[in-house]
């Protein structure tokens, strides 16, 4: 049994910190990305990350800000959108395109990361995280095309490479199946629906209202 407050990123118990980096990974990953990483350096990619663990209270943070306009909430094609004629349930699901409700992303795991690879890029140069760096004409291109071919020997995937209409592809997020497959089959809709019910972000009663569909599109995926 794995319990709700590892879930939802409530708990950082089974996490070690990740080489000399500050990002946390679950200590049962830590050595297959240790191994991604070297496989990956010796075909001259640098693979950095951008996240791996976060926990409930700073994806809470994210949400919240997104819900108030203080962080930018991107549309599809990732251009800022203007809410203010927005309901509360429009701001919700355009929220959710880019970013997990607080307790349901597979960020709180450990067992999920952004990564990209930095010797494509100069040491100053700020990695947005859009679809465009990682296509044909974006610097990490080759990278993920390297990643296609071979992230699999160690166990790595993409879960969100189709948009299945809810979250919108994200080539640059890599999870490790043997531990991220059975952390999802473990967080069925009751557990999601009990931790609403323990919950305290913005938008918490349109959330409850839409339970149901946020667990389908956006959670309980693939
Ligand atoms: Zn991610």
């Amino acid at each position: 049994m794995i319990d709700l407050a590892f879930l939802t990123g409530k708990t950082t118990d089974q996490l070690v910190l990740f080489l000399d980096t500050r990002h946390l990974v679950h200590r049962e990953m830590n050595d297959d990305l240790i191994k991604l990483f070297n496989a990956a350096k010796k075909e001259g990619f640098d693979l950095a990350i951008t996240s791996t663990f976060r926990s409930y209270e700073t994806q809470k943070l994210i949400w919240n800000e997104k819900s108030q306009g203080i962080r930018a909430v991107l549309d599809s094609n990732s251009i800022p959108v203007d809410l203010t004629n927005k309901t509360n349930e429009e701001i919700l699901f355009l929220i959710l395109r880019w970013s997990a409700i607080p307790g349901g992303s597979r960020h709180h795991w450990g067992s999920d990361l952004d990564i990209y690879d930095q010797n494509a890029v100069s040491a100053d140069y700020k990695v947005q995280l859009v679809p465009g760096e990682y296509e044909s004409k974006g610097p990490f291109y080759q990278s993920t095309l390297w990643l296609n071919e071979n992230m699999q020997d160690f166990g790595f995937y993409r879960p969100y490479s189709h948009d299945h209409g809810g979250i919108a592809p994200e080539p640059w997020h890599l999870s490790y199946r043997p531990l991220s497959e059975s952390f999802l089959s473990e967080y069925n809709f009751e557990k999601f629906e009990e931790h609403l019910n323990l919950s305290d972000f913005r938008l918490l009663d349109e959330a409850k209202k839409n339970s149901f569909e946020i667990y389908k599109r956006f959670i309980s995926i693939f």
